[in-house]
């Protein structure tokens, strides 16, 4: 990883100001600095699930390995058929799925066939059977066939050789049976990426220990881990670490030590960073960043030793936001994924008005429904104070705002992230 540090920073980012960078400035920025963990390990196919490959896969054979029937019907020469008017065909064998190739058809022949069976040789056409008249050991053929049709060629959808997933993919329900198509039952993945994660914070006490007096208990590293281990990391929970330097030194240490990644929560806005800021320059390099985004305002990244760091803010929506927005993408590409996983945004009316000053991204929280006549529309959840965490359970989405927009009016068309794929 290239050191984030501000020169370098300033030739890689237009406009850089650590004091107000913009999402987009700081995703580019962190972007810069990733590549996917080394290891890769052989598993069995059901154990790659959501792994990223570490391999292309090439397909050792045909799909299909023969030419097949893609319908119930008969297979037929189409040199035998009549252009206008019915034909008569005498109906030889019967090929069924998973029959040996059929003897050769002979001319004035046709041969009964169920989809997914090999077609005899000299035949190059199917027609269903809804358009064929069975009499006897005879087939009547409707005219208007075309030549070839219904027919599925050897090769058709990955030739021998050819590359049937590449390096980075990742493997889901999909990817799995097309694998095991190919005959293939182990593959190389990357080793799952490593995180450990902490919560600072004297007010902070964890589930199980009564509270003091002012105390809350830690959500963080609940909904941390819950973001995590749902993207297949393994996951370090090192617990709450109170506001004190040698404890948090100890921690980062431990944590960089075991993890490929360090992500804590709290601690990183103004007045509470100067207190890790020297701790960290003295383990490895690290930025801290205004970004102009909403909530989620203060956020830190660098390095901790060869570990990757994110301080993320302490309330508990800034975490999810921050997390979606900025360190989901750097983990999936740690962990291998190419390309990198893109999350669709739609475009809909909000029926609610919602409140905004220009100058920051907002991710206000909202509930995408479909209303009596059919139309996709979102609604706000209510109050976006960026501790109020009911508000991300009831909303099914992100409504993203841009950075120069001020408050949006309800039947104003706005853009929105579905949680549903993301999380
Ligand atoms: P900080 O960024 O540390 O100043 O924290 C901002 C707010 O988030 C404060 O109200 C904290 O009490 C709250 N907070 C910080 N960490 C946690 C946590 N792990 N769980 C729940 N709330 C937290
Ligand atoms: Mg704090």
């Amino acid at each position: 990883m290239n050191t984030p540090d501000a020169p370098n920073l300033a030739s890689r980012v237009d406009d850089y100001d650590p004091q107000s960078m913009t999402v987009a400035q700081a995703r580019t920025f962190i972007a810069g600095h990733l590549k996917p963990v080394d290891g890769t390990m052989r598993v069995p196919l059901r154990s790659a699930l959501n792994r990223f490959l570490a391999e292309d896969i090439l397909s050792p054979v045909d799909v299909p390995a023969h030419i097949n029937a893609a319908m119930d019907g008969y297979a037929v020469r189409f040199a035998d058929l009549a252009a206008d008017g019915e034909t008569a065909l005498v109906v030889g064998t019967t090929v069924l799925a998973g029959s040996a190739r059929p003897e050769p058809l002979s001319p004035g022949q046709a041969a009964r066939i169920m989809t997914g069976a090999p077609i005899p040789e000299n035949a190059d056409t199917v027609v269903m059977q809804e358009q064929a008249r069975r009499d006897g050991d005879r087939v009547w053929i409707q005219p208007g066939q075309h030549a070839g049709q219904h027919v599925r060629l050897a090769g058709e959808d990955l030739h021998r050789g050819a590359t049937a997933l590449r390096r980075g993919h990742r493997l889901r329900a999909a990817e799995l049976g097309l694998i095991a198509s190919l005959g293939i039952g182990e593959v190389s993945v990357f080793r799952p990426l490593r995180v450990a994660f902490f919560s600072t914070g004297d007010e902070l006490a964890s589930i199980g220990q009564p509270l003091a007096d002012g105390q809350i208990y830690d959500s963080n590293r609940y909904t941390l881990f819950g973001m995590l281990a749902a993207e297949g990391f393994d996951c370090f929970d090192l617990g709450v670490v109170r506001d004190h330097p040698v404890a948090i030194e100890n921690a980062f240490e431990e944590a960089a030590r075991m993890a490929d990644v360090v992500i804590t929560s709290g601690g990183v806005s103004v007045g509470e960073a100067d207190f890790i800021k020297p701790l960290l320059a003295r383990m490895g390099e690290v930025v801290f960043w205004k970004i102009a985004m909403k909530p989620g305002r203060p956020l830190a990244y660098g390095r901790l030793g060869t570990s990757h760091f994110f301080g993320l803010p302490g309330n508990p929506v800034a975490v999810m936001v921050t997390f979606y927005a900025f360190v989901r993408d750097a983990l999936l590409a740690l962990a291998g994924a190419n390309p990198p996983a893109v999350v669709p945004r739609l475009t809909v009316r909000t029926t609610t008005p919602l409140k905004k000053a220009p100058g920051r991204t907002e991710f206000q929280r909202g509930i995408v429904s479909q209303d009596a006549q059919g139309a996709w529309t979102v609604r706000s959840t209510g109050n976006q104070g960026s501790g109020i965490l009911r508000s991300m359970t009831e909303a099914n989405c992100f409504i993203v705002l841009p950075q120069d927009i001020g408050s949006v009016p309800a039947g104003a068309e706005v853009e929105v992230q579905l949680f549903e794929g993301l999380i």
